[in-house]
């Protein structure tokens, strides 16, 4: 959804509720409260200088998740990147490729893009029925059964990532990055496909708070090759996937968000609706409009264009986003692939 649109939607929403959003209540002076990650919140750095584009990431979630398998002489096919996509029903994660021109001639950085499992998730505090959930392990959880589909949560979210079934109108559900989370599983969560079947290690796998760590040691060490600004650690008050860039992140079409949490918004407007008892047509109204507005997402997720001119871009980093990360592996910044993470 383009920004004029979200922000049209907003205005529409607050109109709507008769400004009851905005009116004081003891729930909202609660919520405005900062959630902080658990201590055991887990997350994965991604770390855009080392990612080549070989998309082994998006063919591993693809089987994992069962979605559309995808071919192996497909992950070949390098005209895909002519295009920005964006994750979707039948594809939970994708890699884009940005371009850069610089003194030396153009220069391209991948750039892997998922839900990012917020730490205090904007789509949850949306969802009137609480079909999406927050764990303390890090995952945002989606019931299929608690869905209305409405489709709140799509507008909500600042990344723009949830996707509706429009193709199956009778059965649709949200679809997202489901941080490979395993209910069943014993210690509440298991490594992602997509972190497992990386062969640049350009994935990381760890707790939360020792993944910002190892962001700012690698930034601290290498201040040529990194932009100083782990996206994520802030950014709509945290999220779990956590981002290294050899350019600045707009760069990347990332979107600016806010380092508050993004639910204020949401709960605000849910807070102001049951307190003051809107009229069920006005909320119906509502619901309809936001149906309307989220029944197709053609713009991918913070990128306009692929093949876009972003500006000049450091030397040093443009050494880096040619594809040879041997500096990177010269340094003593070993990579930690998922089962150094498990074998602690
Ligand atoms: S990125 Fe969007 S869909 Fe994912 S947890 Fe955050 S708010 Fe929810
Ligand atoms: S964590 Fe799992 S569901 Fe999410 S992008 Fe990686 S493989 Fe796909
Ligand atoms: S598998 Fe790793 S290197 Fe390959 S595209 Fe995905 S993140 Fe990049």
């Amino acid at each position: 959804m383009d920004p004029d649109r979200r922000a049209f939607l907003r205005r529409a929403v607050a109109i709507g509720s008769g400004g009851l959003a905005v009116a004081a209540s003891p729930a909202r002076a609660n919520s405005s409260s900062h959630i902080e990650a658990a201590p055991q919140a887990m997350g994965v750095l991604v770390d855009v200088v080392r990612c080549s584009g070989c998309r082994r990431c998006e063919a591993a979630c693809a089987k994992a998740n069962g979605l559309p398998e995808i071919d192996p002489e497909e992950l070949e096919d390098q005209s895909l990147f002519e295009q920005a996509r964006r994750p979707g029903p039948d594809s939970f994660t994708v890699v884009n490729r940005r371009t850069f021109n610089h003194d030396d001639g153009t220069s391209a950085v991948y750039v892997k893009q998922n839900c990012m499992h917020c730490v205090d998730p904007a789509c949850v505090s949306a969802c009137l029925v609480g079909a999406l959930r927050k764990l303390p392990d890090g995952p945002v959880t989606y019931d299929a059964q608690k869905c209305m589909g409405c489709r709140y949560c799509m507008v909500a979210c600042p990344f723009e990532m949830p996707a509706y079934e429009y193709a199956r109108p009778l059965t649709p559900r949200v679809r997202r990055c489901t941080f490979c989370f395993d209910e069943d599983h014993a210690n509440g969560g298991t490594i992602p496909a997509c972190v497992q079947a990386c062969p640049k290690e350009c994935l990381i796998y760890g707790r939360r708070e020792e993944l910002i760590a190892k962001a700012h040691e690698r930034v601290a060490r290498q201040p040529d090759v990194y932009v100083d600004h782990v996206y994520g650690e802030f950014e709509a008050g945290g999220t779990s996937w956590l981002y290294l860039s050899p350019v600045p992140f707009e760069q990347l079409g990332f979107p600016p968000v806010a380092a508050s949490s993004w639910p204020r918004l949401t709960e605000s407007i849910q807070h102001g609706v049951f307190k003051h008892f809107m009229p069920p047509v006005a909320w119906c109204a509502i619901l309809g409009l936001t149906a309307w507005l989220t029944r197709r997402r053609e713009i991918p997720f913070g990128v306009d264009s692929a093949s876009s001119d972003n500006g000049q871009v450091g030397r040093d980093r443009i050494a880096v986003v040619h594809g040879d990360v041997s500096r990177l592996e010269e340094s003593h910044d070993e990579p930690q692939c998922a089962a150094d993470i498990l074998a602690r």
